[in-house]
């Protein structure tokens, strides 16, 4: 109502006053004044609050007395543009005399030291922050995402302290995480290195293994490069070097036999070829003395040299028979010697860690490779889940279609669950038809939703057999590690539960 005159406001405002009964106080009065008049409300002058500030102000040091009184003196004369001068010049005298004496610091009161966060402390921390990720997070999407959030954090205007410290606590328990992983890393990279060098080292046979193992480092030197690929490359270059050298020992011995046996016949042939040789020039010379012969009794001496020639020649090649016989012989044992070997390096593969058919961990691996999670596991204090699971009816799939088509749905079972489960996960092949799935970092629910996610993942992609499509099902038994507990009882459980769901119907997932 800015048309208004002084005399109504005044009016109005006395009436306002008594309805809203407020104190008729000077404050009350100014406050209804302007809001009927719609003017702005001047706040009044804190010369109280600001006299207490300028009491609390150190005074010291040289020229801060002064300072202190000539910011008295503003208040006093409820001068705003006086107290901003005495400020500034009080201000200007502690830079220079911090800057000047840091010794002087500790003496210094409480009121003007830093606060625990400063706006530049913080944006330094923001920018080691933003600096060290790309060493440490590269891989870890939720170290990043921490990291991102405390840095935007330390980059508002506001930041609580409390809660700032809150984060800060949180990042540096990941970050150990991800020093003591990196720390790993490198060790086993040099595991690995070792074992490639010992593996060249056997490479002289048969350069068949060195193109595999090439693409097996080729794989695992492809981002990112997490402990367990590493343990997993590791795993498999020990079967390699060991299958190596048993096939290596065994071509050998092959070749060495195969040699000896060479030699043998090459010598029987040319001594059988001299003999010929011999016995055929003694026939010509028989032959040409019964041609020139004129009386039979010139024959006589000339067909018994060759009866002669002739017996020694079917001795010899009777010889010569039993010779190969007795080679033929060698050979076979031989042949035995090598299929015999052949079997013992296919039982040998037994203590590889990997199942041959679907190249997923064998037992042996799952149970090396267990001890490690679970010990990890509980060391860092995170859970860790196990499940069992056996294929449904798998009997008859084997009984109806043939064992080869057995074959295939267990390795079609692998790869559907090796491309649906996270890269941390474990499978493994522990007998038969039965699997076992090791997920670090998982509780029991996300266990059971894991299974369940592999369940529905196989209705969508059918195992194919000669055009038909054939739905393979599981039942499994889930159940999570409990504190202090030994991997084979939390296997029991599950291999409990997993009966558990067979009972029920099969085609289910049940936890444990
Ligand atoms: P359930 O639903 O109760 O699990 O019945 P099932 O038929 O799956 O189970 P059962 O234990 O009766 O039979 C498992 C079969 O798996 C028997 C065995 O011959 C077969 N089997 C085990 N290992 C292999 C393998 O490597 N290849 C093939 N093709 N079959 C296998
Ligand atoms: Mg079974
Ligand atoms: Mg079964």
């Amino acid at each position: 109502m800015p048309d208004r005159n002084a005399s109504e406001i005044a009016r109005e405002t006395l009436k306002l006053l008594t309805s809203r009964r407020l104190v008729p106080s000077p404050e009350n009065y100014q406050a209804l004044w302007h809001e009927i008049s719609g003017t702005r409300v001047s706040a009044p002058f804190p010369d109280e609050h600001l006299q207490r500030i300028s009491e609390a102000l150190p005074a010291q040091q040289g020229g801060q007395a002064e300072a202190v009184g000539e910011l008295q003196r503003a208040i006093a004369a409820r001068n705003w543009i006086a107290v901003q001068k005495a400020l500034v010049a009080y201000s200007s005298l502690a830079n220079t005399a911090l800057s000047a004496a840091p010794e002087r610091q500790p003496s210094l009161p409480p009121a003007i030291t830093q606060p625990l966060f400063s706006g530049e402390l913080r944006e330094q921390i923001a920018r080691l922050i933003d600096t060290v990720l790309p060493a440490v997070g590269g891989d870890d999407t939720r170290i990043a995402a921490q990291a991102n959030d405390l840095s935007a954090y330390l980059r508002q205007s506001a930041p609580e302290t409390a809660v700032l410290k809150s984060m800060l606590g949180n990042f540096s328990f990941r970050l150990d995480f991800v020093a003591e992983e990196q720390t790993t890393v490198r060790q086993m990279l040099l595991e690995v290195l070792q074992l490639i060098f010992r593996n060249i080292a056997e490479l002289s046979v048969d350069d068949r293994w060195l193109s595999g193992q090439v693409e097996a480092l080729m794989a695992a030197a492809t981002p990112p490069v997490t402990v367990r690929r590493l343990d997993d490359l590791q795993l498999r270059l020990k079967d390699v070097i060991f299958k190596q050298s048993q096939a290596k020992d065994r071509q050998l011995q092959a070749q060495a036999e195969m040699k000896q046996m060479l030699a043998t016949f090459i010598e029987r042939l040319s001594s059988m070829t001299d003999a010929s040789s011999l016995y055929q020039g003694k026939i010509e010379n028989c032959a040409r003395q019964i041609e020139e012969a004129k009386h039979l009794s010139d024959i006589a001496p000339a067909l018994q040299e060759a009866l002669g020639a002739t017996r020694a020649m079917a001795k010899e090649a009777g010889f010569a028979r039993d010779e190969l016989r007795q080679l033929r012989e060698r050979t076979t044992q031989a042949e035995q010697e090598v299929n015999r070997l052949q079997q013992e390096l296919d039982r040998a593969s037994t203590q590889a860690r990997h199942d041959p058919l679907t190249g997923v961990l064998n037992r042996r691996g799952m149970e090396e490779t267990l001890l490690r999670e679970v010990a990890a596991a509980q060391r860092r204090e995170l859970p860790l889940c196990l499940a069992m699971l056996d294929i449904d009816n798998f009997k008859r799939i084997n009984d109806t279609l043939g064992h080869s088509a057995g074959d295939a749905a267990l390795v079609h079972l692998a790869d559907v669950a090796r491309s649906c489960l996270r890269p941390q996960d474990l499978l493994s092949r522990f007998g038969g038809e039965e699997f076992v799935i090791v997920m670090p970092d998982t509780t029991l629910d996300q266990g059971i939703e894991a299974m369940t996610r592999l369940q529905r993942e196989l209705t969508k992609r059918y195992f194919l057999r000669d055009n038909d499509k054939l739905l393979i099902t599981f039942s499994a038994g889930v159940t999570q590690l409990a504190a202090d507990e030994k991997s084979s009882d939390a296997l029991r459980r599950a291999d409990e539960a997993m009966y558990l769901a067979k009972r029920a119907g099969k085609n289910r997932v049940m936890g444990g």
